[in-house]
Parts: structure tokens; C-alpha cells; sequence
């Protein structure tokens, strides 16, 4: 098949490897140049535009960074690619951007899948990612072999419609900030009771937080959060994506969302999402008393 990846950002790249290795064609495109290199030498084809890497392919796989990225290519692919080509669109952009990009796409003739992924770098890279896809049943066929590529089997799943996907992957997002939020403040309570960061995280990793504790603890424990594989501004979009979809007030959300935007506006936002636990628990934080 002639594969095309529009976005080669850290989740792009590492996912877009797998497909010469599946015996396709891949084209790839990105806003700025030189992130191909590594897929060129696997021989993947640079295109120059959206219009030149989608007209020839038989399946368009898109990730970027949110919804109002997708949506100007979106219409670029919509006016480029040939009627029945399979859109993937694993970007995280929530519910409602996934129904509205989804009806566009079926009004101009095309399929579209919303498959947003979930795991971070190293899954993409191994091929274990988890899925979780909104689309019919015809196009998830359609679509079940590519996302194997870059997906675990046993974690790929079909939630319903187009936007069940995003409903899922928005559900998902909230328990990992949330969590790291409920980090954030037991390691603010055990610095104000003076113990031991240590032994406090030895704590938490067998506790009820101990999957993000255990996950985060190398950066909680140095207090370095650079190298991000998910930014702590990827999360604050995802929080926000989870609290305007929702019909009541997400209280525990909310706050959650207001400490992650004050660690973004102290300089924080290209930092690793657990960044905020560390921001908030630190000693002398700008707006802690
Ligand atoms: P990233 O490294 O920041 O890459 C973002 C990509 O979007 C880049 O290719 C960037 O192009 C492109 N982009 C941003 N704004 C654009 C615009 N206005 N027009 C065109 N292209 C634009 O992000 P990522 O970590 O790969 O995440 C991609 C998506 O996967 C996000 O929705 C994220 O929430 C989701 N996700 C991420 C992870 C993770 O661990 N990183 C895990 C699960 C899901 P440039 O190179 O030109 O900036």
C-alpha cells in the first residue's frame, strides 16, 4: 500500500518507522523541514506539500499536535486525495473536532478512522502502542492491518463511532494528569512535613499512584524534567480537551489543570508533563505561602 504520514513530530516519527519495514510505501510530510532524515533512509519519500503527499495514497495517517492543527491540512487532504482513501487520524483532539473532521472527510468522499494512541514514545517505537478507534465497523477493518503496525494486537480496540475514539483517549488523559496531580500534592504535604523524598516515593510507587509515581520517580527524584517524551503542554490540551467535553464542573480536573498552567507559564511547557508535580512541590513556589 501506498502509506502517507503527515506529521513528524516525536509520536509521528517513531510510528511512521514501521511502515517500510510492513512492506509499504511511505510519503511523510512536515510543517518544518529536516525531521524525515531517518525516514528517508529507510526510503520513505519526502513530500514538499499536503496536496503532493496525499494524491497518490491509498491510506493518510495523520498526527500532529491538536485539533486546530489537523484541521487546515485536513482540508488540504480533502481537496487532494483520491474519494475512498482511508483517513487515520490518531492525533489527540477530542470528541467533538473527531465527529466534525469525520463528516467532512465522509462529505468529500473519504474514510476516516479516529485512532488516537495511547503510550508515549517507547511503545511507538517498539510497536506496542495501545489504540483506541472510533469509526464503523467497515473502516476499522480497513484500518486494523496499519495500525497493527505501529499497535500492540491485544490493545487495539474499536470503542463505536467516529469520536468515541477521542471520548476514550479524553477519559484516559484525565486519569494520567489527574494522578500526577494527587503526586504533586502528597509530595508538596511530604516536603511541608519535612520527610524524606525517598522514602516518601518508595511509598507512593506501591500505592494507589504507583503506576505514575513509578513511571515519573528518576525525574520526581532530580528534579529534571527536560527530554520530554510528553510535554507538560500536550497534557494541559488534553485537560482542557476533558473539561470542555464534560457536561458537569470536573472539579478535581480543574485544579489540576490550573497547577499545570501555572508550571507552563513558569517556563515549564516543553518540560515532561510530570514537571507540574515537581513545580508544585518545590520550595519556594511563587504562589505558595
Ligand atoms: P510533537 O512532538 O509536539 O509533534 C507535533 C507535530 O504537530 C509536529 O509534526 C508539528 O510540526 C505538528 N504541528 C503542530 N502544529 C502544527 C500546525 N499548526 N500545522 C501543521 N503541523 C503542526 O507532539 P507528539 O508528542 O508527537 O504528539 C502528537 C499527538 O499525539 C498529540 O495530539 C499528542 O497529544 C498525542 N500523543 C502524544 C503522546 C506522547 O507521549 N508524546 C502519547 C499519546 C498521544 P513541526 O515539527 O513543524 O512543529
Amino acid at each position: 500500500m501506498r502509506i502517507t504520514f503527515l506529521g513528524l513530530g516525536k509520536m509521528g516519527r517513531a510510528m511512521a518507522a514501521h511502515v517500510p519495514a510492513g512492506g509499504h510505501d511511505l510519503t511523510v510530510w512536515n510543517r518544518s523541514p529536516g525531521k524525515a532524515t531517518d525516514l528517508i533512509d529507510k526510503g520513505a519519500r519526502e513530500a514538499a506539500s499536503v496536496s503532493d503527499a496525499v494524491r497518490d495514497a491509498d491510506a493518510i495517517v495523520i498526527m500532529l499536535f491538536d485539533g486546530a492543527a489537523v484541521r487546515p491540512v485536513l482540508q488540504e487532504v480533502i481537496g487532494a486525495a483520491r474519494p475512498g482513501t482511508l483517513v487515520i487520524d490518531s492525533t489527540t483532539i477530542g470528541a467533538a473536532a473527531a465527529r466534525e473532521f469525520g463528516q467532512s472527510a465522509a462529505e468529500a468522499g473519504l474514510r476516516y478512522v479516529d485512532a488516537p494512541v495511547v503510550g508515549s514514545v517507547a511503545p511507538a517505537t517498539d510497536g506496542t502502542l495501545g489504540i483506541v478507534a472510533g469509526a464503523s465497523d467497515e473502516d476499522f477493518a480497513a484500518a486494523l492491518p496499519l495500525l497493527q503496525l505501529w499497535g500492540d494486537p491485544d490493545r487495539i480496540r474499536r470503542v463505536g463511532e467516529v469520536g468515541s475514539g477521542n471520548a476514550l483517549k479524553s477519559v484516559i488523559n484525565l486519569t494520567l494528569g489527574v494522578a500526577m496531580g494527587g503526586i504533586a500534592e502528597a509530595l508538596r504535604l511530604a516536603h511541608d512535613l519535612a520527610l524524606d523524598r525517598h522514602v516518601v516515593l518508595d511509598v507512593l510507587e506501591i500505592g494507589p499512584l504507583g503506576f505514575s509515581a513509578k513511571q515519573k520517580r528518576k525525574m520526581l527524584e532530580s528534579g529534571e524534567f527536560d527530554g520530554a517524551t510528553f510535554t507538560l503542554d500536550a497534557m494541559i490540551k488534553d485537560l482542557d480537551l476533558a473539561l470542555s467535553s464534560a457536561h458537569e464542573e470536573l472539579p478535581v480536573t480543574g485544579a489540576t489543570k490550573s497547577i499545570a498552567d501555572e508550571a507552563s507559564a513558569a517556563g515549564h511547557g516543553e518540560d515532561d508533563y510530570a514537571s507540574f508535580a515537581g513545580y508544585f512541590s518545590a520550595e519556594g513556589r511563587p504562589n505558595s505561602t
